[in-house]
């Protein structure tokens, strides 16, 4: 039933567009979502709820096969990948049947008059009031709305020339059709998904990997501390990262994957693994929309310009990985409910990017809120940094686990926090709290007096409030030295 002219009509049900039906339904407004492949996008398939549940199972398994917390696994513990991914596969259908189930009640409408319809097929807008459907049988039907969200999300990018055939040279979309743990697999890529993967599969230990790093160290855009101790965690566990090299050619020989590099002094070298990930980034899904031909501004890298969502045209908005700002789950859903309330005139609040809290899913977990020193120091915003390392706090003595850090930033002239840095256990849990006070424009002296749980990693985050205002239970002049406590100012 798409007859009619709707209020909304959402392009994709990934994050994006499934959090701005469920806000136009909550206005009584008459949305339909057409969407080509799976509801949740990558959200939940081949992304982020996929690869956390393979981050999480491979963490079990390494705490599990750990030998120095006074139990043995007796003649060692067993996996194989088709077991992980029976499980990853269990996760994401709980999880898409969860989503799916809301749309079949949310098809009849409500008191309000709100109602969600779900159009399986790929859209292309005809006219900046229509789109057509074309349904995988090949027919076409045409859908006509007041509004537009273009949400159709994003693809990983391949390189020219680059041999991704699936199976042995892959990108994240077809990384779970292994028939098995490979021996050995080269990342091409070390931002955050080639890192997360290299976790998940060192975690597991069946699999050595190679990461292919262009600039001297991983995790470029974070700070040099945080981009080290992920590093050195990798290193330890047998990880190679060739770090300033340049990949100079890729292909497959004799059912293996060569490749050639170059290292910063321009020395090459030829290595053989069995399987290539290929994971340099994302492009946005917009090349076959329609866009151009009925005035939306499409920008060089394929996003769509959008000024707070809205595109060039007016009754068009665009959120989530289509407009390439910042590709997570949790903005895609901010900025598709944020379009919706714009669209039916509420007047929502503008989008605050700047307490941002992303976690990466590596060994340690790194999660982060605000400026890091990198930021601040770009923006010229005068700062004063403290860092406690996780040897000096009793939940990480506690848990046998004191690799890591906390670090919090603040404003130098009046102790505003800027920003938090968590490298170790437990650091997604860690970092809410003061995304909100940095959200309220706290200052060190709101976490100081705010009781903390002990034993908790929080209590780190206190301390390094504390140091900063020259008061901490934990004394900088005794474990400076050591490394284990840090205070400076930039
Ligand atoms: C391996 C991996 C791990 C990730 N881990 C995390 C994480 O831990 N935390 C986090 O916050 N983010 C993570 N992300 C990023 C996150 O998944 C994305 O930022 C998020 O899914 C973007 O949501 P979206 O709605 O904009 O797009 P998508 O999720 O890409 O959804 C877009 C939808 O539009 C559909 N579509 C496309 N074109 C059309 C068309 N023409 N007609 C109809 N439908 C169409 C697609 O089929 C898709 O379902 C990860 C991504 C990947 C790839």
């Amino acid at each position: 039933m798409t007859s009619g002219t709707w209020d909304l009509c959402v392009l994709g049900a990934g994050p994006a567009g499934y959090a701005a039906a469920m806000r136009a339904h909550d206005l009584g407004k008459r949305v339909v979502m057409v969407e080509q492949a799976r509801v949740g996008g990558a959200g939940v398939h081949a992304g982020a709820l996929s690869s956390k549940t393979m981050w999480h199972l491979s963490n079990d398994f390494a705490c599990a096969s750990a030998t120095d917390r006074g139990y043995r696994p007796i003649g060692g513990l067993d996996v194989s990948y088709a077991m992980v991914i029976e499980s990853v596969r269990a996760a994401v259908t709980e999880r898409r049947t969860l989503l799916e189930r809301q749309l079949e009640r949310l098809a009849r409408p409500s008191e309000r008059g709100g109602v969600v319809t779900t159009v399986r097929g790929t859209a292309r807008f005809v006219s900046p009031t229509a789109v057509e459907v074309r349904r995988s049988d090949g027919t076409l039907e045409k859908i006509e709305a007041t509004n537009f969200l273009v949400a159709t999300g994003s693809k990983p990018r391949v390189p020219e020339g680059m041999p991704v055939d699936g199976d042995l040279v892959v990108t994240s979309d077809q990384i779970e059709a292994f028939p098995h743990f490979p021996e050995s697999m080269v990342i091409v890529g070390a931002g955050v998904i080639g890192c997360e993967y290299a976790t998940v599969f060192s975690n597991f230990g069946r699999t050595k990997i190679n990461i292919i790093d262009r600039q001297p160290r991983i995790l470029p855009f974070e700070d040099e501390d945080v981009a080290e101790e992920v590093a050195s965690s990798f290193e330890g566990a047998g990880v190679t990262i060739h770090r300033s090299s340049k990949l100079e050619s890729l292909r497959v020989v004799d059912g293996k994957v060569e490749y050639v590099i170059t290292d910063a002094a321009g020395k090459a070298e030829t290595i053989r693994v069995e399987r290539a990930l290929v994971s340099i980034g994302r492009v946005p899904n917009t090349r076959d929309l329609g866009l151009e031909a009925i005035g939306v501004k499409v920008e060089k890298n394929g996003s769509i310009a959008v000024t707070d969502t809205r595109s060039t045209v007016p009754n068009i908005y665009a959120a989530g990985d289509v407009t390439m700002d910042i590709a997570l789950v949790n903005v895609a859903e901010l900025e598709g409910r944020y379009a919706v309330e714009a669209m039916f005139g509420l007047k929502p609040r503008l989008i605050h990017y700047e307490a941002l809290s992303a976690i990466m899913f590596l060994r340690p977990e790194v999660a982060s809120v605000g400026l890091n020193e990198t930021k601040a120091k770009e923006q010229k915003i005068p700062y004063r940094v403290g860092v406690v390392g996780n040897e000096l706090v009793s939940r990480n003595i506690a848990m046998r686990s004191t690799k890591g850090f906390v670090k919090l930033l603040a404003a130098r002239d009046d102790d505003r926090i800027l920003g938090l840095r968590v490298v170790g256990p437990q650091a997604s849990s860690t970092i809410q709290g003061i995304a909100f006070l940095i959200h309220m424009g706290a200052t060190l002296d709101d976490i100081d007096q705010c009781v903390h749980p002990h034993p908790a990693i929080p209590e780190a985050v206190q301390e390094c409030a504390r140091m900063l205002l020259g008061r901490s239970v934990l004394k900088p002049e005794v474990w400076m030295a050591d490394g284990l406590l840090r205070c400076a100012e930039g």
